[in-house]
């Protein structure tokens, strides 16, 4: 089965994902490199954790494949997306900026749960107070 994201990665290019500390563990014990912190997260002004980018795309991703080298340890907002929580309109919704977000999250159910296990993600690891 193909994936829905093939050959795309607009949302690898110029990305602004925030990183759990869990996230950053996950990659460095995963990686067959031996990254450091350093190599692929920096502070942003918020004081959040993020991921770097290189040459306008974040440093995991591959510009001739469109692939994640890290793709089964890639951060959790990255396995989320295109589902992302609105924190002004408190609810979750599918990003405009990816152009197959249609495609995702059909099934209501599938989108309930999911934007359930996002609210907790980001209660936990970002302390933010959504119901
Ligand atoms: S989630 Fe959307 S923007 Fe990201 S690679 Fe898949 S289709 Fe493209
Ligand atoms: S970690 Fe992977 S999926 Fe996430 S932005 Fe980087 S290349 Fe894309």
């Amino acid at each position: 089965m193909k994936s829905l994201c093939e050959n795309c990665g607009k949302c690898c290019l110029d990305t602004e994902m925030i990183l759990s500390r869990n996230d950053i563990e996950l990659i460095k014990r995963e990686s067959s490199k031996s990254l450091r912190g350093r190599d692929f997260v920096f502070k942003n002004d918020n004081n959040q954790l993020q991921l770097k980018n290189i040459e306008g795309h974040c440093v995991f991703f591959d510009n001739n494949s469109k692939c994640c080298n890290i793709y089964k340890y890639r951060p959790q907002g990255c396995r989320f997306y295109p589902l992302i929580y609105d924190i002004n309109e408190e609810k979750c919704e599918l990003d405009k900026d990816c152009p197959r977000s249609n495609l995702f999250y059909k099934n209501k159910q599938e989108f309930e749960i999911t934007c359930k296990n996002l609210k907790t993600f980001l209660k936990i690891h970002f302390k933010l107070k959504i119901n």
